[in-house]
């Protein structure tokens, strides 16, 4: 089935504050997007973190308010975008157990994303189901809204994939329901980890948040890792593979006076303080004002509360109509 909107989805779980790979990866995105495409939806995925933190719902809860935050402090605008809770709609685990009949254990194992969290996570086969099958919930998180851009890091590619299976199977058994979905991934698909590991991330305990202090930032960027054979400032030191040169690539504006850098940094005669300084400015001049606008929004948590019951209200009324549709396609619309 062909959708002449366009229709955006995001969202991020509530486990902990946002930093900067969601910015690169996808708030960017998200905050382009809003008012060019038809509709922008912004969902706080509660019951998705609730897979992997079951035992912790403070955390969730607590967090709920955080990446709320932060995205407001990047410039998502919630009269351009419905802002809402996941747990609120529960049309979307109706919609869940409905496409879980569709999807079989050994696709949920062979997907990348799942593999990959499963071992930073530590799991194995005491994976909870939950989250082992949480690929099939974010599928109802999408379409449920019918939505098809979803601007995401590349680490939920295969996500997407599994989503459009589902649309494809969900059409051929009930008839033409749900259509396609495209990710849309950032200038930085996949931004490194200040410790160097492959993805920074919320639970890896290698991000700098979006609402780091100065002095936060100055000390992770301090503790950065550079070149080890790199121990005096005239040794020759090696740039790739360097967290503090990718991260210049990524943040720093000046193109040129990077490049100059490296050539220095190759030749030797230039120390790691010299570009960890730089840095430290860089990513300031990026987060001050972030921070600046969160501080000043965290002064009113009600009114970011009355954000999220507005647009929960808005996205269920979608929902219901959703699943009216859906009940009817699958023969389960009896009264
Ligand atoms: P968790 O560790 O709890 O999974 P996370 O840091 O991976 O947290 P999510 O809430 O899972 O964050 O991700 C929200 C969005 O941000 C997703 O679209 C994800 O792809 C993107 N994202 C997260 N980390 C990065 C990163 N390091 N680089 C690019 N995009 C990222
Ligand atoms: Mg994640």
């Amino acid at each position: 089935m062909e959708n002449k909107q366009k229709i955006v989805l995001t969202g991020d779980r509530p486990t902990g504050k946002l930093h900067l790979g969601h910015f690169v990866g996808s708030i960017q995105n998200r905050v382009k997007l809003q008012g060019k495409v038809d509709k922008s939806f912004y969902m706080v995925a509660d019951i998705q973190a609730l897979t992997s933190n079951a035992d912790n719902p403070t955390k969730v809860r607590e967090n709920v308010l955080e990446v709320v935050l932060d995205n407001l402090a990047c410039g998502l605008d919630p009269n351009k975008t419905t802002m809402f809770i996941q747990s609120e709609i529960p049309e979307i685990a109706e919609l869940t157990v409905l496409f879980l009949n569709l999807v079989t254990l050994a696709r949920l194992k062979r997907n990348p994303t799942v593999k990959d969290e499963m071992k930073d996570k530590g799991y194995g086969e005491d994976v909870p189901a939950g989250f082992l099958m949480h690929p099939v919930s974010q599928a109802a998180d999408i379409l449920f809204c019918h939505s098809n851009i979803v601007p995401v890091g590349e680490d939920q590619k295969p996500m997407i994939e599994q989503t459009n299976e589902i649309v494809d199977d969900f059409n051929r058994f009930y008839g033409e329901t749900f259509s396609h979905v495209k990710h849309l991934v950032g200038d930085t698909p996949r931004l490194i980890g200040i410790d160097g590991n492959s993805k920074m991330g919320k639970s890896l305990n290698n991000a700098i948040y979006l609402s780091d202090s100065y002095e936060e930032i100055s000390k992770k960027v301090m503790n950065m890792y550079t070149d080890p054979n790199h121990i005096h400032v005239n040794d020759p030191g090696k740039v790739e593979g360097n967290v503090v040169f990718t991260y210049l690539d990524i943040f720093d504006p000046n193109k040129e006076e990077i490049t100059e850098l490296k050539k220095q940094y190759k030749k030797g005669g230039l120390g790691d303080v010299v570009i960890k300084k730089r840095l430290i400015e860089v990513l300031e001049k990026l987060v001050a004002p972030i921070r600046t606008k969160r501080e000043e929004l965290a002064k009113d948590k009600d009114a970011v509360m009355k954000i999220l019951e507005k647009g929960t209200m808005h996205a269920r009324e979608i929902a219901k109509e959703t699943m009216k549709q859906v009940r009817m396609r699958v023969q389960i619309d009896y009264f």
